[in-house]
């Protein structure tokens, strides 16, 4: 049974690619936020099986990678302070700061815990009410309700040694900030199925007719990908700057109006630095002033640390789509997954993983 759903998937992947052929008269630059759907696309060859036909622009769609460096230092930093507990996603242990990580801190006898969960840490702080618990929030709109649902419950619980420290970004203001740029040259785009699924995406509907640029809601499997780049192509050739659901199994226009209302009770839009693309307007979250409390930056003194990005690191011309992973002159050399230069090289989501586990030592140029 095994093997036939196999084959039955390879006939569909085969079938759509030959339609997206079909229907295709040039090659179309798409552009995936989404850094799962990065490595599918990678991992499944649909890009090898697209060549000439679809080239995919990889975008800031992976939430470790675009956490600046200054973050990052400053979870170290409050990591390495006497009875702190700082508790993260396994994710984020290899990132490196600007001069070390948080695995290294660890070793440094600093109390990081790895945690599935917010609510892990919370409960953490409920056990060890000596201890400072923070809780490092990172992510895109998918991990907010969580996160908002965390402090809520600290609050609602009384519970103050819980605390966020909060670098949370927005998808739809980074895409327009790319397509603000005339170096830009995407197409289309794909919008990511589990943002879409908390938030909706009412907001891509007017990003399509400000920017005239189709969108198409997609999963993470190939043939949701494939099925994704047909509707992008066929609006493409028609000249239509739509919004497109392939994602229809979890993704409604409005998402979870439960998760969105949490998200309003805790957060508040700000504007936000992003790792290479600098600081973005409105793209990000902050606690509110009545949650100010368990805002680690407010908690711990945290302002002195500012970071610039590494100059030897490309990953903002990377996570902007302007150079693929094999062209950053330290990709394979000085930058492996042993030795990463940058997040894009160490995330399960980033880019540069993806190109060097699957072997993408040469790419053409953009
Ligand atoms: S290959 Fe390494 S150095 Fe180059 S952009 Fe990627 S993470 Fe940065």
């Amino acid at each position: 049974m095994k093997y036939l759903d196999e084959y039955r998937n390879q006939a569909l992947i085969q079938r759509l690619a030959e339609q997206i052929k079909k229907r295709a008269t040039r090659c179309w630059h798409v552009m995936e936020i989404c850094g799962g759907q990065t490595h599918t696309l990678i991992r499944s060859g649909i890009d090898q099986l697209l060549d000439g036909i679809v080239q995919p622009v990889h975008g800031p769609g992976c939430p470790v990678c675009v956490t600046p460096l200054e973050k990052i230092d400053r979870a170290i930093n409050v990591a390495l302070t006497p009875r702190v507990t700082l508790a993260t996603y396994g994710d984020m242990m290899r990132v490196p700061g600007s001069n070390s990580d948080l695995l290294h801190a660890r070793s440094r006898g600093a109390d990081v815990r790895i945690v599935y969960s917010p609510l892990d840490a919370l409960m953490l702080a409920e056990k060890h009410a000596d201890r400072e618990i923070v809780f490092f929030a990172v992510g895109f709109e998918t991990t907010a309700p969580a996160n908002a649902m965390s402090v809520w419950l600290a609050s609602q619980k009384d519970i103050p040694n819980f605390s966020l420290l909060v670098s949370h970004v927005l998808v739809p203001p980074a895409i327009e900030a790319l397509l603000q740029d005339e170096e830009s040259h995407i197409d289309g785009f794909i919008a990511p199925g589990h943002v879409c699924t908390v938030m909706g995406f009412e907001e891509y509907e007017e990003l399509a007719r400000r920017f005239s640029r189709p969108f198409v809601v997609a999963g993470f499997e190939p043939a949701d990908l494939l099925e994704a780049l047909l509707l992008l192509v066929a609006m493409l050739e028609e000249n239509r700057f739509t919004v497109e659901n392939q994602y229809t199994r979890c993704a409604t226009r409005m998402g979870n109006l439960h998760a969105r209302k949490m998200i309003r009770e805790v957060f508040e839009v700000t504007d936000m630095k992003w790792r290479g693309l600098g600081t973005i307007h409105r793209s990000g979250f902050r606690l509110k002033d009545e949650y100010q409390s368990f805002d680690a930056e407010v908690r711990f003194p945290l302002d002195h640390i500012s970071t610039p990005e590494p100059p030897h690191c490309c990953a903002g011309q990377v996570l902007q789509g302007k150079t693929k992973p094999s062209q950053c002159p330290a990709f394979g050399k000085e930058c492996t997954p042993e030795r990463p230069l940058g997040a894009p090289m160490v995330s399960s989501e980033g880019a540069c993983a993806a190109y060097y586990s699957f072997r993408r030592f040469q790419e053409n140029c953009l």
